[in-house]
């Protein structure tokens, strides 16, 4: 938990975790421990179509929400689709079946009251034509760390995201660690959610997520907005680039702010012809921070 300089509380979680209830090499037990003892409030525990049931926050104060992770297609087959669904926050075993297609699973969630996160489009090799076929997710994993090296590759889906972005689509964007091996990715990647001062539990949690009021992050902890014809990054913690990203391909010099001496506000004029605009910043030892998408209207 952190408190802002408006003493408002953060609680920080990672969204997306295995264990040896499918193929992740720690149980349940020791994965919360390991987290807990990271400094994290929150986790959900999303093993490979096995659902996890959710507990309000035990004695040592950790919440688990419910999850899952539901994933679709061959490995060998991008072009049909590898869809890797996380459900969050659903109230009951939404029971989904392999033989359920990837729509039928995201509609199931929604039933059982939960939210959906597209995992990893960029590991997956999803185009925005195959992600955008499908309907009723809340958000898209910007980052996902296993999915980086010495793992693995393709951890970043900024650039997949801006292409959906370009056509109109602006899900919420979370980063987390898909941990399964716990050699270096867990802890690397989490979201810091803003809860003010109430309490930390399941359902000031999803208020919160579902009104955006988060950042994801490896790090930097940030605030970003519009402000008259800008947009605004603001950091409590030193950075050294910030970058703004939006429709437009850009000119040199004109989306990237660098400096050798601590960054702890860029600005950025919004032109006419801009239909989106989010940011990321990094802070001086590499850990990225990653804004919302803002749609813009003129
Ligand atoms: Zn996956
Ligand atoms: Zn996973």
């Amino acid at each position: 938990m952190y408190i802002d300089k408006n003493g408002d509380r953060w609680y920080r979680g990672n969204l997306h975790t295995h264990t040896t209830v499918s193929d992740g090499v720690l149980s349940p037990e020791a994965v919360k421990k390991l987290y807990r003892n990271m400094g994290y409030d929150f986790i959900a525990l999303t093993d490979h179509w096995k659902y996890g049931e959710g507990t309000e926050c035990d004695p040592s104060g950790l919440l688990v929400l419910s999850g899952c992770e539901y994933n679709f297609g061959s490995i060998f087959d991008a072009e049909s689709g590898i869809f890797h669904i996380i459900s969050l926050l659903t109230e009951r075993n939404p029971e989904i079946y392999e033989s359920d297609s990837p729509q039928a699973a995201l509609d199931k969630i929604a039933a059982a009251g939960g939210i959906s996160i597209l995992a990893h489009p960029a590991w997956s090799l999803n185009t925005p034509d195959l992600y955008l076929s499908l309907r009723g997710y809340w958000g898209t994993e910007i980052y996902n760390s296993v999915s980086g090296t010495p793992f693995n590759c393709r951890p970043y889906s900024g650039n997949v995201i801006d292409q959906g972005a370009v056509r109109g689509f602006y899900p919420a964007l979370v980063a987390d660690d898909d941990a399964h091996f716990y050699r270096g990715e867990e802890g690397m990647s989490y979201i810091m959610v803003r809860l003010g001062d109430k309490p930390l539990c399941t359902e000031n949690l999803r208020t919160a997520l579902l009104s955006g009021d988060f950042i994801a992050t490896q790090g930097p902890f940030f605030s970003f907005g519009i402000e008259g014809d800008e947009a605004v990054l603001r950091s409590e913690t030193p950075l050294s680039c910030v970058t703004f990203f939006t429709n437009a391909a850009f000119a040199w010099d004109t989306c990237t702010v660098a400096k050798s001496e601590p960054i702890f506000e860029a600005r950025f004029k919004i032109e006419k012809g801009y239909t989106f605009v989010r940011a990321e910043c990094t802070s001086p030892s590499g850990e990225v921070g990653y804004s919302r998408i803002i749609p813009l209207k003129h």
